[in-house]
């Protein structure tokens, strides 16, 4: 499968302005691309091909005086742009076919967007140097922090800057079988909710941890200190920067969280269940949904490569019963629950249940996973006994045909 794997570069002052202007020219194509096929569109032309694009917006561009500065980067640089556009109106015309979540139009790019990046591809013969840099052709040696190492060649490598003016590399890179874990018996459906981040069907209920919530407000704190500075002043444009930073932060803390709670939940069992969050949704207000939303779709797609990864089995399920709506233990369904209903005792088997609890079991069930609804049940007074320890779930499957 393929995986992506991002460094953080530091590239010198000369190179930051080289990068500039790839990302400049990457973005006078992409914009040049748009408007000939917007133009061609609104004038009932046929939609103008990406060959002849590349031939008449690089090729033939670069010979013009105006756009003779397309010469000084790399052309699979701009060749890419192209194939951006490409994608974006793929996934633009996907979405109208109902083949995807509608997207708008593609828009055009501007100097001003918070994420500036550039592609080479194998054609671009850029390299990892002998002495570990990252040779990029008509920008230089990029010194990079490598954290971790890459498990095969990459074949393409991005260059992106971020909003907080930081660059990163990132490639992708194929991964082979030798990673799949020895089994284990466990099973768990996971419930991301409102209240904690995840609730497992074992009882396990995960918040995020101290170090996103320090970020997050050290966010809020940024973001209180530019609303109070004066337009225009210098002041204003620092606690500009504070703010893109403390939000680099947080989506950095949050990555990290997300990476830590999935290779856990995907070590620690043979098999992951999770309501479509698509279906989820609709049962949400718009804002719980924005705020929330991003954070586990990210969460989800990792549990969910990191399953194929590791040999382990994901399952999206669809809602065929509103979870919070059915009992855990007996399946019968006694309606819908107001919000602050965090806990009820089912009319038919007696059982006291924990909303969110019994919510994940549901969603175990709904999988065909091998987990009891004792997990879900509430006793008062009693302390919940650690993970590791509550004997929640059941005999195992045998674990053939996975
Ligand atoms: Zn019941």
């Amino acid at each position: 499968m393929q995986l992506r794997y991002s460094f953080r570069v530091y590239p010198s002052a000369g190179q930051r302005t080289a990068l500039a202007g790839a990302f400049g020219c990457a973005r006078v194509v992409y914009n040049d691309a748009l408007r000939a096929r917007e133009t061609a569109r609104s004038e009932g032309m046929p939609f103008p091909k990406t060959g002849d694009l590349s031939k008449q917006l690089i090729t033939e561009a670069k010979n013009t005086p105006e756009r003779a500065w397309l010469g000084e980067v790399s052309a699979v640089v701009l060749q890419q742009s192209l194939r951006d556009l490409d994608a974006a109106y793929r996934n633009f015309f996907d979405g109208l076919k109902g083949k995807r979540p509608r997207i708008g139009p593609p828009r055009y790019k501007s100097r001003k967007d918070t994420r500036q990046a550039v592609r080479f591809t194998a054609n671009a013969r850029w390299s990892i140097t002998p002495g570990q840099k990252l040779r990029l052709p008509k920008i230089g040696d990029l010194k990079v922090k490598w954290s971790r190492s890459l498990p095969s060649t990459p074949s393409t490598v991005t260059v992106v800057k971020d909003a907080a003016g930081r660059y990163f590399a990132s490639f992708v890179v194929e991964t082979g079988p030798e990673e799949v874990l020895p089994q284990v018996a466990p099973e768990v459906g996971i419930d991301l909710g409102l209240g904690h981040f995840a609730v497992l069907s074992d009882g396990t209920k995960i918040d995020s941890p101290r170090f996103l919530r320090r970020a997050e407000k050290r966010l809020k704190k940024a973001q209180r200190s530019l609303s109070r500075k004066e337009k225009g002043s210098k002041n204003r444009d620092k606690a500009r920067i504070r703010v893109a930073r403390a939000h680099a932060r947080v989506a950095d803390a949050r990555r990290e969280f997300h990476h830590q709670l999935s290779t856990q939940l995907i070590r620690e069992n043979q098999a992951v269940a999770v309501e479509d969050l698509a279906v989820k949704g609709l049962a949400r207000t718009r804002l719980a949904k924005s705020i929330h939303d991003a954070g586990w779709s990210a969460f989800v797609s990792m549990l969910e490569y990191k399953a194929a990864r590791y040999g382990r089995t994901f399952v999206k399920i669809g809602r065929f019963e509103p979870t919070s709506q059915v009992c855990s233990r007996c399946g019968v369904k006694d309606g819908p629950k107001p919000l602050h209903v965090r806990v009820w005792t089912c009319g038919a088997c007696g059982a006291v249940l924990d909303r969110d609890i019994n919510a994940a079991v549901n969603v175990a069930k709904a999988a065909g996973l091998a987990v009891s609804a004792c997990g879900a049940q509430v006793r008062p007074g009693l302390v919940p006994a650690p993970r590791s320890e509550a004997g929640t779930h059941s005999t195992p499957k045998p674990s053939t045909a996975r």
